[in-house]
């Protein structure tokens, strides 16, 4: 490297300024190369989880070949969340977190988040349990619900992975700062030695990569974790010891509420059968998801495989939604919108749904402001998807 001879005051200025714009170059550079990476490692997952699930539910299986689809189900649901996972931390490391906060109640927040991890505790015998203080137990509280359950999750997720034996407790109750509620995940596992203490929270920290490698997990779970609670205005960390088992806690200040809670809608509504669906998509395998999932709901489905071939169609036959894939050689998705829009009446407001593998939240937000109507994240969810066009159509 060139020897650093700093003349005067405003050449060292200069040089400061110089090397902050290439260290804020050098991130923009980064946070792209995640985001086009998670994009490609994206697509062709859709299409594995996507005919992974239609491939569980045909009837005609044998009891083998439906225990070696819902192998690939799994295999390939744990393959996305290492992809999200690192999508997820680049887009915090930029500081990218939209909150959104909202009422929810603490109870069914934590009773959600048991019921998923409930058939791991069982699998493993180790004892779940659940206590809420009497005061917050029927309370609603303002917070980013699916935030809070990202981090409680995690942190059961790993109570449970790291304990071969015993209970996991999940605890809930004010701070002593009563502004704050506490969230605290107790385990009766191995514990983490005192040496190893600074390492956690970190990114791609995994103590043990040996037993990691055996659990599984991409080592970033924590370091969302904090990222998310600092996001929160909260503070995160552990009580533990080796061998005598962990207490990973959180508190975030949660302002109560006086309303009651709007439980969300659990049953899928019905599909709108014979409704025209126009897919756009550049691949092929993620068109033929689609076209399955939509066609065998109940939809009428055609496809196109770019922007100016979605052009083409729209204007030969009437559609009441598009899905439009954003990223496409030649005309991408942005600019497909603005040319349907163009053809003015009936295409104003022809719902465009986005139907993108990037999920980060500026993505969402620039869809939505050039443009677009709504956004699903690939690999798409059958419920999630049905239920983003069924409540376009009806407002359209
Ligand atoms: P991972 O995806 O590896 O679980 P995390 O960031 O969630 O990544 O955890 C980092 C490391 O912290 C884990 O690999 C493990 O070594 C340690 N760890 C996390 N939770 C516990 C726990 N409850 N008990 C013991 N060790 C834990």
């Amino acid at each position: 490297p060139a020897a650093f001879v700093v003349r005067d005051q405003a050449d060292l200025r200069r040089r400061l300024l110089g090397a902050q714009l290439q260290a804020e170059a050098a991130s923009a550079a980064k946070s792209d190369f995640v985001a086009t990476m998670s994009h490609e490692l994206r697509s062709p997952l859709n299409a594995v989880v996507g005919f992974a699930q239609l491939l569980a539910q045909r009837p005609e299986l044998s009891d083998g070949a439906r225990r070696e689809a819902s192998n690939i189900q799994t295999a390939s649901r744990a393959l996305l969340t290492v992809v999200s996972d690192v999508l997820d931390y680049s887009a915090l490391e930029q500081g990218n977190v939209a909150l959104d906060a909202a009422p929810f109640s603490p109870k069914e927040l934590t009773q959600a988040t048991m019921s998923l991890v409930q058939p791991s505790a069982d699998a493993k015998g180790i004892d779940l349990k659940f206590d809420i203080d009497p005061a917050l137990s029927g309370s609603t509280l303002m917070g980013d619900e699916n935030r809070l359950r990202q981090v409680l999750l995690n942190l059961t997720v790993n109570a449970i992975k790291f304990t071969t034996a015993g209970s996991v407790r999940i605890a809930v109750r004010h701070g002593d700062d009563a502004r704050f509620v506490r969230f605290e995940v107790t385990d009766t596992g191995m514990g983490i030695a005192t040496a190893d203490l600074p390492l956690l929270f970190q990114r791609f920290s995994q103590i043990d990569h040996a037993r990691t490698r055996q659990h599984g997990g991409s080592g970033l779970g924590l370091a969302i974790c904090k990222r998310l609670v600092d996001a929160m205005q909260g503070q995160i960390g552990v009580i533990t010891a080796a061998g005598t088992g962990s207490t990973f806690w959180f508190e975030v200040p949660l302002p109560a509420v006086a309303c009651e809670v709007q439980t969300a809608p659990s049953a899928l509504p019905e599909t709108t059968r014979g409704a025209r669906i126009l897919v756009v998509d550049d691949m092929e395998l993620n068109r033929d998801v689609a076209e399955a999932i939509l066609t065998r709901s109940g939809y009428e489905v055609e496809t196109a495989n770019d922007g100016l071939q979605a052009l083409s169609t729209v204007r030969t036959s009437a559609f009441d939604l598009i899905l439009m894939d954003v990223q496409m050689p030649g005309v991408d998705g942005y600019e497909a919108t603005r040319r349907i829009r163009d053809l003015g009446d009936g295409f104003v407001d022809l719902p465009i749904v986005a139907m993108t593998a990037n999920v980060a939240a500026d993505e969402v937000e620039r869809c939505l402001a050039r443009g677009m109507n709504g956004h699903v994240g690939k690999p798409v969810d059958r419920s999630r998807l049905i239920r983003m066009i069924e409540s376009k159509l009806r407002t359209a």
